[in-house]
């Protein structure tokens, strides 16, 4: 229901008192144990059908909590109102979940989530990544079109938080972390980045080492979307991804921005605003890097779509309504984009 609807017939009066108890009240009323459920049952539009069976859903009462059950008319399965969205087993109301999603788009540490909400330091870092995985969805959905700016950053790969039985098997110890090769070799992470004349943005990991025509049809190539022309510094990996996809490629010469007409400044800045936004989190570990990267895109985006103060709202409505249900151990498991073995060939069963 609108609210401008459920206030028309109400006199002033009544409405200042209206304003003022919701005033009053506002962290209450956002902070009952169903409030996430409720939220969603207002605003998610598709229908329900059991996802066993394809049958309609019955409503079958309520939890303790308040929380919409549902019961399949054919398979007889059972879910409930939150059953697949990220609220799902989480005990934690909307009020704070509110305060979460705000933290993340203003980019807080983990820690100081912690602080700011109240909850432990592994629930604020499971509550993240499962937000950050959310807005995978959200980039999924982002193409580009019409004269695109292409380039490629490399950053140092990060092993922290990998379990040691993943690690790659040193045959010798080593004396320095860092790596022995200088510029672009194997032991770099490749991001493809992109961006078109209408902000839509690309930061995608590919591999490793220098960026190859393959890598760029395994990223921008399942992103393009009526595209024309593509501005990329010399890299021959453009010459043969522009011709297979009847591209114009605008070269620019290696080692600069621009070439008069064309330029790839814009790409350029957004790597800079990058790193600077990196540096906050202090070494990223190269198995979430992605969804960092995934976080940067989200918010330059609404940053580009929306006005300052509907970002949160449709924060609110992209993450915790649709299905984005994952599950707390399957963030440890986050898939490693770059082949460790390869990173660390010469390392491997030397001896
Ligand atoms: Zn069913």
């Amino acid at each position: 229901m609108k609210i401008e609807e459920l206030i028309q017939d109400l006199d002033p009066v009544t409405i200042i008192e209206f304003k003022d108890y919701i005033i009053e009240h506002l962290s209450d009323l956002c902070s009952t144990k169903n409030s996430n459920s409720k939220i969603i049952y207002n605003f998610k539009t598709e229908k329900k059908v059991c996802e066993k069976c394809g049958s309609k859903l019955y409503k079958n009462g309520k939890t303790k909590n308040g929380v919409q059950k549902y019961v399949c008319s054919c398979c007889k399965h059972t879910l409930s109102e939150t059953t697949d969205t990220i609220t799902c087993h989480s005990k934690l109301p909307f009020e704070v979940w509110k305060n979460i999603i705000d933290n993340l788009l203003n980019g807080f540490s983990i820690r100081r989530i912690a602080e700011e909400n109240n909850i432990s330091v592994l629930t604020s870092f499971r509550i993240r990544h499962k937000i950050l995985y959310a807005l995978k969805k959200f980039i999924d959905n982002i193409t580009l079109s019409g004269e695109i700016q292409s380039d490629e950053k490399y950053f140092s790969i990060n092993l922290k938080g990998t379990k040691l039985e993943n690690m790659p098997r040193y045959s010798k110890k080593r004396t320095s972390t860092k790596s022995p090769y200088r510029g672009i070799s194997h032991h770099k992470i490749c991001v493809v980045s992109s961006i078109d004349e209408f902000d839509n943005l690309l930061l995608k990991i590919v591999g490793l080492g220098r960026c190859t025509t393959k890598m760029l049809k395994d990223s921008l190539g399942k992103k393009l979307n009526n595209a024309k022309s593509i501005n990329a510094d010399s890299a021959s990996a453009y010459q043969e991804f522009c011709i297979e996809n009847s591209l114009i490629l605008n070269a620019i010469p290696s080692g600069f921005h621009s070439d008069g007409i064309y330029n790839i400044s814009e790409i350029n800045g957004i790597h800079s605003q990058l790193e600077t936004w990196l540096k906050k989190f202090r070494r990223v570990s190269t198995r979430h890097l992605q969804e960092y990267l995934n976080w940067f895109v989200y918010i330059f985006t609404m940053k580009k779509r929306f006005m300052l103060n509907k970002i949160k709202t449709e924060s609110y409505s992209n993450i915790i309504i649709n299905d984005n249900y994952i599950k707390a151990n399957a963030i440890f498991s986050v898939q490693m984009l770059i082949d460790l073995n390869i990173a660390y060939a010469e390392y491997i069963n030397q001896s």
